[in-house]
């Protein structure tokens, strides 16, 4: 069994206009824009990270906005809900300010004894605040939204699958424990792991299969300490029949990526180096950077990206 993962790391999500997606998450959700890159793969479209101060592993929410795309379809085969932890007590603010912000599919209910609070993200994305102790993570603070408020980095996820035996057995096959039981969802939590360190399965079995679009998730990165542990991990996952590819440089993690059974597309991915390797903790995210094989195409590449009026 595998024992190097410490919980998510980050969560990626296709996204449609790049302004409406860099408002939701600094003003709306009050993270802070922690880089602003380009998809390493598609330097058209932007890669942008929100997350706490630094970008802790475990606070990361990242997008690639392709701006005209139609939303996606939520269903079976997906990240359902991407979860982030806030202070007890913080509900009521949350349901005011994000009704102010014309944030809709409000609900409040509960999960495994922790209040949630359901709602859209900026494409029809499944977002959730969740109300949990956060550990020793510190909030970003601004845009109204203080300390006492502040999203303390994500919870965890939901998935929706429609048969969840295979995504569970491999949750257990990387460090993950079955907690608890509700209704149709199964909680997996990771010991000694970050404070996000919850995956709930959602088994439905009638459900239709998600379409991609803008707002759904496009992978899930769990997060190991170095690159060492990731080799482990990899030949841990290849050992039993995962198709893993190679190590990759995304510049601020090294990265894997595998699919997994239920179709939700993994990632493990480093705690090193770090979004403050190329730009002060200062002015994180404020500049766009680029990985240092496209900084011959910089003029082109920023011509061709919306500018964020942020
Ligand atoms: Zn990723």
């Amino acid at each position: 069994m595998i024992q190097d993962i410490k919980g998510m790391h980050h969560v990626t999500s296709m996204a449609g206009d790049a302004n409406v997606n860099d408002a939701f998450f600094t003003k709306a959700l009050g993270l802070r824009r922690v880089k602003k890159t380009v998809n390493f793969d598609a330097p058209e479209v932007y890669h942008l990270y929100y997350g706490d101060e630094v970008g802790t592993p475990g606070s990361v929410m990242t997008t690639f906005p392709f701006g005209q795309m139609p939303n996606g379809r939520r269903g079976a085969g997906e990240v359902g809900v991407t979860e982030f932890a806030v202070p007890k007590g913080s509900l009521g603010f949350w349901t005011e300010h994000l009704q102010a912000q014309g944030v809709t599919g409000l609900a409040e209910d509960s999960a495994f004894g922790e209040a949630r609070l359901s709602f859209d993200g900026p494409h029809g994305d499944g977002l959730a605040l969740v109300e949990s102790d956060g550990r020793d993570r510190t909030a970003w603070t601004g845009n109204g939204i203080d300390n006492d408020v502040g999203v303390l980095g994500f919870r965890g996820a939901r998935f929706v699958l429609q048969d969840a035996a295979a995504t569970g057995e491999l949750l257990e096959f990387m460090g993950y424990q079955k907690a608890d039981t509700q209704d149709n969802l199964t909680r997996y939590v990771v010991e000694g792991g970050n404070a996000a360190d919850t995956i709930d399965l959602a088994e439905i079995p009638d459900a239709r299969a998600a379409g991609q679009g803008a707002g759904s998730v496009h992978h899930i990165a769990f997060a190991v300490e170095d690159r060492a542990a990731q080799l482990r991990v990899r030949d841990a996952l290849l050992d039993t029949g995962y198709q893993v590819t190679p190590v990759i440089d995304r510049d601020y993690f090294w990265a894997i990526y595998f699919r997994t059974p239920g179709g939700v597309l993994f990632e493990i991915a480093t705690n090193e180096p770090g979004f403050d390797r190329d730009e002060d903790t200062a002015h994180l995210g404020e500049a766009l950077k680029l990985p240092t094989r496209y900084e011959r195409l910089r003029a082109q590449i920023e011509g061709n990206l919306p500018t964020i009026n942020a």
